[in-house]
């Protein structure tokens, strides 16, 4: 069934996530794992955040995340782009797959997320967001 407009987008995005949660959360999925590790950034190149792979059936999955906390302590990196990077993550064990570019549902909507649901700006660039998705 073709996607014909945003929300159709949002509320499969949604439906899809919450399954996996119920799956996780009635163990109808192997246990899942929240892994992490600390790796600086490079300069203002930003490594990783919040990190996994995308899930090959779209049920039964665990929701594993690896969780860079090196970005848990940059002051620069506020609440609203973990929880972006967070939704971002858990798209991909929702079977959702890169590209991470605009115009793509898995990178638009951790995005808006990011802004505090406020429409896009013109002047910021997506890639100031899209830089911690992984
Ligand atoms: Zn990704």
């Amino acid at each position: 069934m073709p996607i014909t407009n945003g929300r159709q987008a949002t509320e499969l995005a949604m439906d899809q996530i919450t399954q996996i949660i119920k799956d996780n959360g009635f163990r109808r999925s192997p246990r899942a794992r929240i892994d992490w590790t600390y790796i600086p950034n490079i300069g203002s190149f930003i490594i990783t955040t919040i990190r996994a792979n995308t899930a090959f059936t779209q049920t039964n999955v665990p929701i594993n995340v690896l969780i860079n906390a090196y970005q848990l302590d940059q002051q620069n990196v506020g609440f609203g782009i973990l929880l972006g990077s967070m939704f971002h993550a858990w798209l991909h064990r929702a079977g959702f797959t890169d590209p991470k570019i605009t115009g793509y549902f898995i990178s638009e909507c951790p995005m808006c997320t990011m802004r505090g649901f406020a429409p896009k700006n013109p002047v910021v660039p997506d890639n100031l967001f899209y830089q911690y998705f992984d």
